[in-house]
Parts: C-alpha cells; sequence; structure tokens
C-alpha cells in the first residue's frame, strides 16, 4: 500500500495527473528513509533535511514533523517486512504549464515503502569498483531534489564500464558519489570533503563522522583533490540503502591493496553495531 494525497492504496491504482509539476519540470524534493526493524532510522534528520530542501525549493512544508512521523508510521504498518526504506516525495502540486510558481494549488505527497535487503555479503566482503567523471550537475546539489537526470547520467557511466558508483570530481576536487558521499583513508586518516552545496548532506555521512569520532579514528572534514583519491589507501562509499561500503578499483585501478581495508572493516562492524543498538533502544 501507498500514501497519495490523503489517501491508502495499491500502487497499482495510484495516478497523478500528467500536469503534475513533478513530471513536467521535476519540480519537487524527496527523501530515502530506511526503515529496520519497522523503525524509521535517523527520522529526525531525514525530516529536517527534508524541511532544508523544501527551503532550498521555496515550498512551504505541508505537514508538521510529528504528521510526518504518524504517516510514515501507518505508510510502515500496512507494508511487510521488518526492514523497508520509505520514499518520500513532494511536488508543487498541479497546474497549468508555466515556469513561474502557481498560485493557490496544493503540494503532491507521495510515499511508499519497499522491501530493504541488507547489502550483498559479497559486495561487502570483496568491495566494488568505481569510476571517476566530472561533476557536471548544478550549483545545489544540498537539496534532495527529484530532478535526477545528471546522476541518472553519472551512474550509467559506471554501469556502462562494468562498475557500480561513480565518483564525481568538480575542479579536480571530490564531491561525492552519482547516489552516495564519498570518503578515503590515507595513512590511517579518514578525510572527506565538508558539507556544502555541491554535494547532499547524507544523513548517513553524519553517522559514519559521529562513528570515527565515538571510536578515535582519526578523520579530516577537508577538501579532497584527485590526485588524494588516486593515492588512497582505502575509499568508502555511504548511503542509507547501501551503508558503509569499500570501492576496491577506481577507473579499473586497484585502490590501496585492492581489498577492503580495516578502516572500512571497524567503520563497517561499528555501523552494523549502532545500528542495532539504537533499533533496541
Ligand atoms: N549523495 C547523493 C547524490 C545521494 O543520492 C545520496 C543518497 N542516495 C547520498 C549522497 C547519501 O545520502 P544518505 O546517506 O542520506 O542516503
Amino acid at each position: 500500500m501507498i500514501y497519495l494525497n490523503g489517501k491508502f492504496l495499491p500502487i497499482e491504482q495510484a495516478y497523478i495527473p500528467v500536469l503534475d509539476r513533478g513530471f513536467i519540470f521535476g519540480d519537487g524534493v524527496y527523501e530515502v528513509i530506511p526503515v529496520y526493524s519497522r523503525k524509521p532510522f535517523r527520522l529526525t534528520d531525514h525530516l529536517s533535511r527534508l524541511q532544508h530542501s523544501l527551503d532550498g525549493i521555496r515550498l512551504k512544508n505541508p505537514h508538521s514533523d510529528e504528521q510526518w512521523r504518524e504517516l510514515l508510521e501507518q505508510v510502515i504498518a500496512c507494508n511487510e517486512g521488518e526492514d523497508q526504506y520509505l520514499y518520500l516525495h513532494i511536488t508543487r502540486g498541479v497546474a497549468k504549464r508555466d515556469h513561474a510558481f502557481p498560485v493557490g494549488i496544493s503540494p503532491t505527497i507521495f510515499i511508499m515503502s519497499n522491501p530493504l535487503p541488507a547489502p550483498p555479503p559479497e559486495m561487502l566482503q570483496k568491495g566494488i569498483p568505481a569510476i571517476t567523471a566530472r561533476d557536471n550537475r548544478w550549483g545545489r546539489c544540498d537539496i534532495k531534489a527529484i530532478s535526477l537526470l545528471p546522476n541518472v547520467l553519472l551512474r550509467q557511466l559506471a554501469i556502462d564500464s562494468g562498475a557500480m558508483e561513480t565518483i564525481l570530481l568538480r575542479d579536480g576536487y571530490l564531491t561525492e558519489g552519482a547516489a552516495s558521499n564519498i570518503f578515503i583513508v590515507k595513512n590511517h586518516v579518514l578525510l572527506t570533503p565538508p558539507k556544502s552545496h555541491l554535494m547532499l548532506p547524507g544523513i548517513t555521512y553524519d553517522v559514519v563522522l559521529e562513528l570515527a569520532q565515538g571510536h578515535a579514528i582519526p578523520y579530516e572534514i577537508r577538501a579532497v583533490s584527485e590526485q588524494e583519491i588516486r593515492l588512497a589507501d582505502e575509499i568508502l562509499l555511504t548511503s542509507s540503502t547501501k551503508e558503509v561500503m569499500p570501492i576496491v578499483s577506481l577507473d579499473g585501478k586497484p585502490v590501496g591493496t585492492g581489498e577492503p581495508g580495516p578502516i572500512y572493516k571497524q567503520l563497517s562492524q561499528c555501523y552494523q553495531q549502532y545500528k542495532a543498538c539504537i533499533m533496541r533502544g
């Protein structure tokens, strides 16, 4: 069952008008929230990023955090599976096609839940290949906008060359992945770029930095150059659905030893412990 504009219905019966501005202009924002043991993970953070995205496109939040919590609870309850991921999507609504904001319309609100499979053990143990590409996206990548065409094209570049993620470089510096945040390790120090308009402020990015802090893993939040990525001992990818994953080859060349490294192993273990702990509590 999905939620669409006040109703719960089977996805096959959910339709939106063709003049929805999400369809016409990609005029909307979204969130992806993992749910473990039927509890949404870091929901406060996801709701505050949603607010940031809505502010970024100048769309009034249609609900209070309390209302969102209730709605999401209801969606979780009417779907199967202990572990799910919620996809929450808000567009500016339906109006005659005109770039300028329409007046007097209501936003379209869509929420669905899908089963959240654990990341494949093979990928966690052996790592995944990635490529690099120029980050040709716009200047507000901090907004979780539904207009994802550049990300789609950039991710497909990876798939076309037999890799799984594309690491993006802007003016010779790391921004993020096509659908993930990126960390590198050099000389036992975890490095990642600071949040800016050029990357999505990942919830998993925050969790990993908190874990590094809590477990005395040295880290620095600073600009990371292309040269540093190419000479990294380890590269890690983070996202809500992939959690923490090791990247073991870049543009066909091995990263460090070509195998998942010690900092990845430590962080991945900490991540699983943290997840289990907050889900219990
Ligand atoms: N950057 C981009 C471009 C993303 O699409 C995502 C989410 N898939 C992330 C970073 C990671 O964000 P989060 O940890 O909140 O899933």
